[in-house]
């Protein structure tokens, strides 16, 4: 019996392995939502951001477009997406500001979704406080306590609980979304 249920559990591993796809926490439209875990993925990621900065730079885009266009967020604020998120604020704002001077760099906005009370939860708190410093130094938001719930093309829907320990809800709108909210078995 205890030999049947180990190869039993082997083989669902093998079989659905952790890790093989994201996960979507029933979250509605992740078909708008980047994830990391191909080379089309990382190919898709780069082209999102160079056709949102071109665009933010065009004259004919109103300011409001331009601010939704360089509005990052990245959902789950786990190793993935924190790691994703600080390298995504270099990039903007060391690499990219040289290529595109007409875009400001108060107009770039990255935000980190996470639904814990911080971010990095699983490692030790002093060193999620230590990230959290980091980013808030960069002028990365990190919104903690908050939950996203859907993905629309031009907007992200959260909820977020305040300190009296309700829950409103809120949007961001955004022109790039990573999805890194962990891992999941494989889907069939
Ligand atoms: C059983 C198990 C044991 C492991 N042991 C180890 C180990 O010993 N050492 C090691 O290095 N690695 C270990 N790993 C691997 C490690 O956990 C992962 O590699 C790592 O956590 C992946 O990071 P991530 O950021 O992709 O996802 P996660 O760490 O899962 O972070 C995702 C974050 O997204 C948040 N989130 C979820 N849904 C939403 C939402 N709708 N809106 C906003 N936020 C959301 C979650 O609260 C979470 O904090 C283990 C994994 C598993 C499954």
């Amino acid at each position: 019996m205890v030999w049947s249920n180990i190869r039993w559990k082997a083989f669902t591993f093998a079989d659905e392995p952790a890790g093989s796809t994201s996960n979507p926490h029933g979250v509605q439209g992740l078909e708008n939502c980047h994830f990391l875990k191909t080379v089309e993925d990382a190919q898709s990621i780069r082209s999102n951001i160079g056709e949102n900065v071109e665009a933010a730079c065009l004259p004919t885009t109103s300011d409001e477009e331009r601010r939704r266009l360089l509005s990052f967020v990245i959902s789950g604020g786990g190793p993935t997406g924190v790691e994703f998120a600080a390298e995504l604020f270099d990039f903007l704002n060391e690499d990219l500001v040289r290529s595109f001077p007409k875009i400001l760099r108060n107009e770039i906005s990255v935000h980190v979704i996470q639904s814990r009370g911080h971010i990095l939860n699983t490692y030790d708190e002093a060193l999620s406080k230590y990230a959290e410093a980091q980013l808030a130094h960069d002028q990365v938001e990190v919104l903690t306590n908050s939950r996203v719930k859907e993905v629309r093309p031009d907007k992200i829907i959260f909820t977020q609980k305040n300190e009296n320990g309700e829950t409103v809800t809120k949007e961001i709108p955004h022109g790039f979304c990573l999805w890194s909210t962990g891992v999941g078995k494989l889907a069939r």
